[in-house]
């Protein structure tokens, strides 16, 4: 597995001088382009780490994937999809356009307007110092903290998400007045620190239907694991979801800090650190190495 890796990464790396680093949060348009890790965990313990695995990068959009769980968790099913679909979008993460048709609400928990939804469902009844604590259990990793950086950085360009969570607020699909406390939630989750293992070791934990690879312990329920995955498949790389499913089948989350969560179901966790994004903002060396991993290991959930 490691020379496969190795050599991927080494054509992947080619693909970095077409990306750019996520300059529309200034904060992320200072990260090097250049870094590159890849870690795969395997269910039998086993744990590669390549290149720059321990380097804190933020989560950005791949926290939705903890936020859903979450929410699954503590507000159950009904509450999470009454006003949040779990359709593609086929729009850019941060799209306004067809919210503001009067029927609409948001196409799925994976793009902005679906994750802020969820936020509000969750700050009343759950601290950030709480979300904090389940991400590390989650990630095996009691390192992460709030990168202060970047949180600043993207509350002083908000405008886009404070578009969304007025125009959400004036549609009743989040409570009135809770516009500031929901995006302050959303985009501390989007700012917390993880590295490529981190986000390896949480992919393990949803590919064994959310046990803890070494304890045994059930950190979620394997109905809710079902419900993450399944979202990851169809909705996790943004308006890319489709033909990263027909070319690659590894259910994933990306998000503009670089980041990639994959679950290759019950065999391994994926976490992959590549700041260069594509134009549609998943990280383009990333997404060259699973292409690659799903083909030389047969990785494809339908191969
Ligand atoms: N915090 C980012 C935003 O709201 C997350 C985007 C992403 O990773 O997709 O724009």
């Amino acid at each position: 597995m490691r020379k496969i890796l190795e050599h991927a990464m080494g054509e992947a790396r080619k693909e970095i001088a077409f990306g750019e680093t996520a300059s529309y949060i200034p904060e992320l348009g200072q990260v090097d382009k250049n870094q590159l890790g890849v870690c795969i965990y395997t269910s039998d313990g086993k744990k590669e780490n390549i290149g720059d695995t321990d380097i804190r990068f933020t989560i950005q959009s791949i926290s939705k994937v903890i936020t859903l769980a979450v929410a699954l968790e503590r507000c159950g099913f009904y509450k999470v999809f009454e006003k949040v679909g779990m359709e593609p979008s086929g729009d850019a993460f941060n799209s306004l356009v067809k919210l503001d048709l009067s029927s609409n609400y948001p196409y799925n928990p994976m793009i902005n307007s679906g994750a802020i939804a969820i936020a509000s469902y969750l700050t009343p009844i759950i601290s950030f110092k709480k979300m904090l604590e389940i991400t590390r259990k989650l990630c095996m990793d009691e390192q992460i903290t709030l990168n202060a950086d970047v949180y600043l950085s993207e509350m002083s360009h908000i405008s886009r998400n404070k578009a969304i969570a007025y125009l959400l607020e004036s549609k009743g699909i989040i409570p009135g007045g809770s516009v500031q406390e929901s995006l302050d939630f959303y985009v501390r989750m989007c700012s917390l620190n993880v590295t490529a293992e981190s986000l390896a070791n949480f992919g393990l934990v949803l590919a064994q239907g959310g046990i803890h690879p070494k304890t045994g312990e059930k950190l979620l329920d394997k109905e809710i694991v079902r419900v993450v995955k399944t979202i990851m498949l169809t909705c996790g790389m943004y308006d890319g979801s489709g033909e990263f499913a027909v070319h690659v089948g590894i259910p994933s989350k990306s998000g503009v800090g670089g980041g990639i969560l994959s679950v290759v179901d019950k065999k391994m966790g994926i976490g992959i650190f590549g700041p260069a994004l594509d134009g549609k903002g998943n990280s383009i060396a990333g997404r060259y190495i699973l292409k690659s991993l799903s083909k030389e290991l047969n990785l494809h959930m339908f191969a």
